[in-house]
């Protein structure tokens, strides 16, 4: 005997007994995300668990590939999915480009870049932050001259800062880092599938993004690809990666991402959340991004026009800057933002969120995203505005 008797230490929690889960059917996520997901991506979810070398989740594995490759844009073959979210996804990219003591250059103008620049401290890699207010994007003379100044190994950008609605022209920055020889790598958790992209074309040598914000997916896991400059790196690197989970070396053979890779057993993964995924990009697929990228913009502009026209004022100043995936507004002077949300949120069964991070009581934060980039969640959405700040003033 080990001590150990039918006596219970820790008594059954009753709690659990007393009634089946409870979530509202009908929430409206109008945040920065999560997204609502369609029915359907809700039913794919709770198909039965299958075995994660079974043949069957290794072809729908292979369809979230092409899936990916055609919402990236790029043909990559190192393209697939981490298990886990946004964030595991961005500390993939670090963990996997970066030694102790290499540089990356970071553009921070918001939350996300603060927080990369964070994570490539703890990994030991030396950080140089490129800086401007938030609000703000960063032009190609102001890159150029940081690529200039720092010669990183990897230069970081967020290209959907979703704390302050800015959204970062890449344009030509795939060229400067060649000219400088360094790779480029992207944070597009809050935009991919919803703003004309091509990470090809833009010459992306390593990015991610999220499941549960355009793409229309449950949450918790995230797309993710590495362009032939970054594989090179990743093969020609001195010290293993830190992470076993998040070695590319390894979880590209699980996904069978190189001609003549067996697959073998690297971590079970989220299996359901795969086929939520892998109804999401079908739809993608069914509906072709051109018009996916336009209904995003013709709604962010519906949107933008409803809170200029309720007197309100946009945060992000040039309209070039704006990210149509996620708006920002200017919290009015005097106004209890908190009262707006939580009055959005109880009559309602909206979220609308608050600033985060620099913008925290600063702005407001509409998400249009996927399923929810239509007509008439954004008139919903704005109709619940207009009523929780007029409730909060008074
Ligand atoms: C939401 C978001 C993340 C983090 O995603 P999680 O899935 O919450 O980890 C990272 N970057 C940006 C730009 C985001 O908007």
């Amino acid at each position: 005997m080990n001590g150990v008797s039918h006596d219970l230490l820790v008594p059954p929690p009753t709690q659990l007994l007393k009634e089946r889960i409870q979530v509202p059917q009908k929430r409206l996520l109008m945040g920065p995300g999560p997204s609502n997901c369609s029915p359907e991506v809700c039913a794919a979810g709770s198909l039965p668990i299958i075995g994660h070398m079974h043949a069957e989740i290794f072809r729908i594995m292979d369809d979230i590939k092409v899936g990916l490759q055609y919402v990236f844009q790029t043909e990559n073959p190192w393209t697939l999915v981490i298990s886990g979210p946004g964030h595991l996804a961005m500390e993939a990219v670090l963990v996997n480009l970066l030694e102790q003591g290499d540089t990356m250059l970071v553009g921070v103008n918001g939350l996300w870049g603060d927080r990369v620049a964070d994570l490539a401290f703890r990994i030991g890699a030396k950080a140089v932050r490129m800086e401007t207010e938030p609000g703000n994007a960063f032009s190609l003379q102001e890159i150029e001259a940081a690529l200039v100044s720092s010669r990183p190994k990897v230069l970081f950008l967020v290209h959907s800062e979703s704390s302050t609605g800015v959204m970062q022209n890449l344009d030509g920055v795939g060229d400067l880092c060649r000219k400088y020889g360094c790779l480029l790598a992207v944070d597009t958790v809050a935009s991919l599938g919803g703003v004309p992209f091509s990470v090809d074309k833009l010459k992306i040598d390593a990015i991610y993004t999220g499941s549960q914000k355009v793409i229309g997916a449950p949450p918790g896991i995230a797309p993710i690809s590495f362009g032939p400059r970054a594989v090179e790196v990743i093969k020609g690197r001195k010290t293993p990666v830190k992470s076993f989970l998040l070695d590319m070396k390894l979880l590209s053979v699980y996904w069978a991402c190189s001609p003549g890779d067996v697959r073998f057993y690297h971590h079970t993964p989220p299996i359901n959340l795969f086929y939520g995924l892998r109804e999401a990009l079908t739809a993608v697929v069914e509906e072709g991004l051109p018009a996916i990228w336009k209904r995003h913009e013709e709604n962010a502009n519906r949107l933008r026009d409803g809170i200029t026209g309720m007197g309100l004022e946009l945060f992000v100043k040039n309209p070039a800057d704006r990210l149509p995936t996620v708006t920002t507004i200017r919290v009015p002077e005097g106004l209890d933002w908190k009262a707006v949300t939580k009055h959005a949120m109880e009559k309602f069964d909206i979220e609308i969120a608050g600033g985060l991070g620099l913008t925290a009581g600063r702005v407001f934060r509409i998400g249009l995203m996927g399923y929810n980039a239509y007509p008439e969640k954004v008139d919903r959405v704005l109709a619940a505005l207009k009523d929780s700040i007029k409730m909060a003033k008074y």
